[in-house]
């Protein structure tokens, strides 16, 4: 099958292990995402796939074709590996259509031109062909560097956190455009990033890394999101509330009611993580009237709104939890607040310590 195969990666600086029998696939067509917190070892696989590392263990395998194996590695340039940083490493002192042909060194001149300006064309860039990268925004220096990346037709991009350096704005653009531009392609991508939203808008599937070195879990970003295996990957994805219980007649009892669990046995000691977004606030006048509770704070974020709420009442009377809304928070419209849980927001996992 075409694309990317790493098999029993192990790789170590030193004495400290960093990979610990990684293998992945990336069909061609699609974006797979490396996700995990700074230094857990994203980059060295990357760099391991691309050559710029020297494999220690295992094989890597582009379009069928093994680039290394112990004792024998195909160098970067030959790997046909198109490549995109963060910081865009465009050549300062050549203009930018030099830039997209300075990877084209095998094809004759006019034939790199023809497919640069092709390259330049489908990012929307063709008009700054002359002009040098500092005279570029970093979104536009960004649309280059993927021109740049393409131009030689490679069977495999990879992607360093190469939306990090962008504003806000500029980054969620960029983003959508790349893709796009990626899948038009059919090429097979690997990204890295630390930053899981990144990771579910771009990918087709996440590998989850952890700090030893291992893959935690792999999956369509529904299920990283919705199913997460353990409570690291659930807390991935920003704070969680959590209570923690024993099971009872398949369920937690919790200041919120009774949550029903499929995931442990009855007597056994869990963990219950709750989403902020898996509270629901409301005004208690449904027929199911909820857990009362005071509003500590609120602040609006933009899109949606943080609310830091106690119980009013009950044996845990006091104890706070957060919120996360839709929009802006109207205390004083909604008069006394009441919570309810959202089952497809919580997760329980075994729990020793109570
Ligand atoms: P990530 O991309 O997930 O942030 P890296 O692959 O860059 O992680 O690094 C993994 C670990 O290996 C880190 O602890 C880092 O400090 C260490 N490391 C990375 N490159 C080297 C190197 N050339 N020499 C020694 N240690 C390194």
């Amino acid at each position: 099958m075409d694309g990317l195969h790493m098999v029993g990666i192990e790789h170590a600086y030193g004495n400290t292990n960093v990979l610990n029998n990684v293998s992945l696939t990336v069909p061609a067509g699609e974006l797979v995402c490396l996700l995990g917190p700074s230094g857990c070892g994203k980059t060295t696989l990357l760099r391991i796939a691309g050559g710029m590392e020297k494999l220690q263990a295992g094989t890597v395998t582009i379009d069928e074709e093994i680039v290394a194996e112990p004792g024998h590695q195909l160098p970067p340039e030959d790997r046909k590996i198109g490549y995109m940083f963060q910081d865009y490493a465009l050549f300062p002192h050549l203009t930018i259509i030099d830039n997209v042909t300075f990877g084209l060194f095998r094809m004759d001149k006019a034939e790199a031109v023809k497919r640069a300006m092709e390259m330049l064309d489908l990012v929307g860039m063709a008009q700054h062909a002359a002009k040098h990268p500092h005279m570029l925004s970093g979104g536009q220096q960004q649309r280059i560097a993927l021109a740049r990346a393409l131009a030689p037709k490679p069977r495999l991009v990879l992607l360093d956190e190469p939306f990090s350096g962008l504003d806000t704005n500029m980054r969620a653009k960029i983003r959508e455009e790349t893709l796009m531009i990626l899948k038009h392609t059919n090429v097979a991508t690997m990204m890295v990033t630390h930053d899981p939203e990144e990771a579910m808008f771009m990918a087709d599937r996440i590998k989850v890394m952890g700090d030893n070195g291992k893959v935690l879990q792999s999956g369509r970003p529904a299920d990283i999101y919705y199913k997460p295996v353990d409570e690291y990957v659930a807390r991935l994805f920003g704070p969680m509330n959590h209570i923690d219980g024993i099971v009872h007649n398949g369920a937690i009892g919790s200041s919120f009611g009774d949550i029903k669990t499929d995931d442990a046995e009855n007597g056994q000691a869990v963990r219950l993580l709750i989403r902020p977004e898996g509270v629901v606030l409301h005004d208690g006048k449904g027929t199911d009237g909820g857990t009362p509770v005071d509003v500590v704070s609120a602040h609006l974020l933009g899109d949606s709104s943080i609310v830091r709420c106690s119980l009013r009442e009950g044996a845990n009377k006091g104890a706070e939890f957060q919120v996360r809304i839709a929009g802006a928070f109207d205390a004083a419209a909604m008069g006394q607040v009441h919570a309810h849980v959202d089952p497809r927001h919580t997760f329980v996992y075994p729990h020793d310590k109570q």
